[in-house]
């Protein structure tokens, strides 16, 4: 048994925090939000009334809050200056690279070991102590890091020094971003020509064109595996999530001075999804825009991103 903090226990953090109770820790946690707060108490941890009380007595520190922003504040203000000395500190936010390196750099100079361990893997996965983390660390630290994400975790792969976990999601992330709107123009295509979706769908999986973005998540309701797009796009990951990585993506890519022009259209076709208030829908939903089809979409979530 281990003595755990957990600061940021919103969608993601909440399920996480759980799985570390289930896994005979002793979690300590913080939020500023009084719902997710109750939340974590129902679920078996110990409510601290700051983060700096949260961290005190803990081995080992995770952070899962919304942006780079959230992480810089909570070590600078709480984590670094009274966390015990040998504390693990995880951050599994998705943030940038440079904010999760900067953290990473402070932490090692005040004496601590730290990893970025973003997840790939939605809300549902965060219960289910099923997600995938990728770890950037000191290669010696990486199996110390892996046990402490072990409760949370389907795999737990290490990417390479600190700031390579943020790394390894967000290219991911492009990756699926640039697949999913391909294949929504490749279907949107396929109406116009006449061709049905469901025939398009069973060549398209055994042919060239096949992707994750077809056969495991398909965007057209009712044609392969179960999706999100056969419960409305409710649920699955967030449009407005989608477009949070691009960015991210395209801000690493102007900084390192990558060309990423695919990644910059992606970037730009969420952008204008979610400006029309499809952010709170599955990324998948994208589909119904290169269809014309907006009206296929339940209007009540407008505004939700
Ligand atoms: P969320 O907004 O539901 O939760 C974030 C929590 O952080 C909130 O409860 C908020 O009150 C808390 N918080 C903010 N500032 C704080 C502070 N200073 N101190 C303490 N608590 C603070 O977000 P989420 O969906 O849980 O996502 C968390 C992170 O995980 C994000 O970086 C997101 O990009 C990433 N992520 C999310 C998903 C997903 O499907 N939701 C999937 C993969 C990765």
């Amino acid at each position: 048994m281990s003595r755990v903090a957990f600061i940021g226990l919103g969608n993601m953090g909440g399920g996480m925090a759980a799985n570390q109770v289930k896994a005979g820790h002793q979690v300590q946690a913080f939020d500023l939000n009084a719902q997710a707060l109750a939340r974590a108490h129902g679920a078996g941890c110990t409510v601290a009334e700051t983060a700096a009380l949260a961290v005190a007595e803990a081995e080992v520190v995770i952070t899962m809050l919304p942006a780079g922003a959230h992480v810089r504040q909570v070590f600078a203000d709480s984590v670094l200056p009274h966390a015990q000395r040998g504390a693990l500190l995880i951050d599994c936010s998705t943030i940038d690279v440079d904010s999760a390196r900067a953290v990473g750099a402070q932490a090692k100079a005040a004496g601590f070991d730290f990893a970025d361990a973003p997840v790939s893997g939605g809300i549902a996965a965060a219960e289910a102590g099923s997600l995938t983390f990728m770890v950037g660390c000191d290669e010696a630290l990486f199996p110390k890091v892996e046990q402490a994400l072990a409760p949370m975790a389907k795999a737990v792969v290490h990417a390479g020094e600190a700031g390579a976990g943020q790394a390894a999601k967000i290219c991911n992330n492009m990756v699926l971003g640039v697949s999913m709107l391909g294949v929504c123009e490749a279907f949107a295509l396929a109406e116009k020509l006449g061709l049905a979706a469901d025939k398009f769908y069973d060549i398209a999986s055994k042919s060239s064109g096949q992707c994750w973005s077809i056969t495991s998540y398909c965007p057209w309701p009712g044609v392969g595996p179960a999706s999100p797009a056969d419960k409305g796009y409710e649920g699955g990951f967030l449009s407005a999530l989608m477009l949070k990585d691009l960015k991210l993506a395209q801000e690493a890519a102007a900084r390192a001075g990558a060309a990423t022009p695919l990644g910059a259209q992606a970037e730009a076709m969420y952008a204008l999804f979610d400006r029309l208030g499809f952010g709170g829908k599955d990324f998948s939903a994208v589909l119904q825009l290169m269809r014309g089809r907006l009206d296929e979409l339940d209007e009540t979530v407008r505004g939700g991103g």
